[in-house]
């Protein structure tokens, strides 16, 4: 039997339940396909016991009114429970400890404290005002990145002129405003900056560009903690799409996607059922789409994978503590001390439950979620014993390092002990290689060049992190907003 709707949302993900939400909010007929049995994606959760889990992302960002988050939930009425953290974070390098402190200036004064060669003050207020203009400049541009003249005409307004003095800093990377503030000769500061770079723009300083580096380093100033779980908010959006008409399709594994001589669409399951629809948006990493597609489009998506090749996987952990460790802030970035081999970062990002979270712990007790980068290559062609040591010797160094180098957590027991390689990942997201995070920012290919959201066929639109605006759940909400713009003025 085949269903027909108007709109077909491919994934309940971040992105797929920012556009159902917004899409449902105006009165649009749409249907949600997930694979999985619950929402989420990468920023889902899993349960054990009276423990609940976050899987990957912990934190929550661009949460204020003129920010891709803030605007969401405000256009549509909804408030979800955040936690603003400050510090923002506790970066445990191997010889200190870098509190980051959510004030600008109580932030500059930690960093000159800890790293005093060159201009650290010129150098992060540069970084801010960097933030302020890229925010103002993205937040309305439904057309970026432009792919039909209509887009580029769209785009010739007083903000985007404005914009275009920021361009440079998409072809400059990071480090080019380092050496500016000479601020670069600390080799400590440069491994700081690095382990930053890698959480949120899934690059380093060499290579990041200076303008999305700067949305990336001052992030920390604007970090919140959901209560109860990262999959908190996206439920809420989920929910205000469902009241609002929409259908939520779980264990719908989507096998094809066809557009038929209509011009319509049809999207078929692996449990045999089909959809019609006259638009489809699409959050399935374009990695994956080539082999659900046909024809132009399948090699349209065999064009855009090869050109974005390069993603990271993530090797992520998770246990209980039968106490409550003191910390200033429920997010830990801790620098690896030795070498864990499959770990390709020098550093694991920790996450500890809020005390007063109680969907998360019970009282006195605080889940733990570890995430840290790692490569597909690591883990391809290993036998299913292979694999399982692998994890087992990570999982073991990781918690050593943890018991070591966190003494907020002596004398407390860790329990549940369990982990995520690029396997589960891709097992539970049905991510190509366990490709997670999005693509990781490059001045090699700057933004604008990145997979557009409107693909050359009519009533086929791509959002998520594996296209334009990238990575991160503030980033995949804007993408969803710009898309959901050009469906109603495609
Ligand atoms: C370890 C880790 C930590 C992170 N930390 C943070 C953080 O702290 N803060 C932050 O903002 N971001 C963080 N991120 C990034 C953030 O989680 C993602 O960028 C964002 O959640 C991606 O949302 P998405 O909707 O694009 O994709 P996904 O979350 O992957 O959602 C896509 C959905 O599509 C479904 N799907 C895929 N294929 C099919 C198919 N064929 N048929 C049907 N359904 C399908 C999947 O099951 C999934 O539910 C982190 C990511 C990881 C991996």
């Amino acid at each position: 039997m085949t269903h027909s709707t108007d709109i077909l949302v491919l994934g309940a993900g971040y992105a797929g339940l920012t556009t159902a939400a917004l899409l449902a909010h105006e009165g649009r007929e749409v249907t949600v396909l997930e694979g999985h049995e619950t929402l989420g994606g990468c920023a889902s959760f899993f349960r054990e016991g009276e423990y609940t889990f976050d899987v990957g992302a912990t934190t929550m960002s661009g949460v204020l009114p003129t920010q891709p988050v803030g605007r969401v939930f405000t256009h549509l009425g909804l408030h979800p429970e955040l936690i603003k953290q400050d510090p923002g974070m506790l970066i445990r390098m191997r010889d200190r400890d870098v509190v980051r402190h959510a004030s600008q200036d109580r932030w500059i004064e930690e960093v000159e404290r800890h790293f005093p060669q060159g201009d650290q003050r010129s150098y992060w207020n540069e970084q801010y005002e960097l933030e302020r203009k890229v925010w103002s400049m993205v937040s309305d541009q439904p057309t970026m990145p432009p792919t039909t003249l209509r887009d580029w005409l769209g785009l010739v307004n007083a903000r985007s002129i404005k914009g275009t003095m920021l361009l440079p800093g998409l072809f400059r990377s990071a480090s080019s405003l380092m050496r500016k503030h000479r601020v670069d000769s600390d080799r400590a500061f440069v491994d700081f900056i690095n382990e930053q770079l890698l959480i949120s723009t899934q690059s380093t300083a060499e290579k990041a560009p200076s303008l999305t580096a700067a949305m990336g380093l001052t992030y920390p100033s604007e970090t919140y903690y959901p209560m109860g779980g990262m999959y908190r908010p996206a439920l809420m959006l989920m929910r205000h799409a469902k009241a609002h008409g929409a259908q939520m399709k779980f264990r719908r594994m989507v096998t094809s996607i066809e557009q038929q001589k209509s011009g319509r669409w049809r999207v078929r399951c692996a449990n045999g059922e089909a959809y019609d629809a006259s638009t489809i948006v699409s959050s399935i990493p374009i990695w994956n789409m080539q082999n659900l597609t046909k024809d132009k489009a399948s090699k349209y998506f065999a064009g855009l994978s090869s050109r974005n090749a390069d993603s990271w996987c993530a090797f992520s952990m998770y246990f209980a503590l039968d106490g409550v460790p003191r910390l200033s802030s429920q997010y830990v970035q801790l620098h690896l001390d030795r070498f864990i081999p499959g770990v390709h970062s020098t550093s694991v990002f920790l996450t500890f439950s809020h005390p007063d979270d109680h969907e998360k712990a019970p009282a006195g007790h605080t889940t733990v979620t570890v995430s840290t980068h790692t490569r597909s290559e690591d883990w391809k062609e290993l036998s299913a014993a292979e694999h399982d040591e692998k994890k087992k010797q990570i999982m073991k160094s990781v918690m050593d390092l943890i018991m070591r180098r966190m003494p907020e957590c002596d004398g407390l027991t860790p329990m549940l002990i369990s982990g995520g390689t690029p396997h589960t990942w891709e097992r539970y997201t049905n991510r190509r290689n366990g490709f997670v995070g999005g693509l990781p920012h490059s001045i090699k290919r700057p933004m604008i060049f990145m997979p557009p959201n409107q693909t050359p066929f009519r009533g086929l639109y791509m959002m998520g992190d594996s296209v334009f605006p990238g990575q991160g759940t503030p980033a995949v909400m804007l993408g969803a907003w710009n898309t959901v713009n050009r469906i109603f003025a495609p």
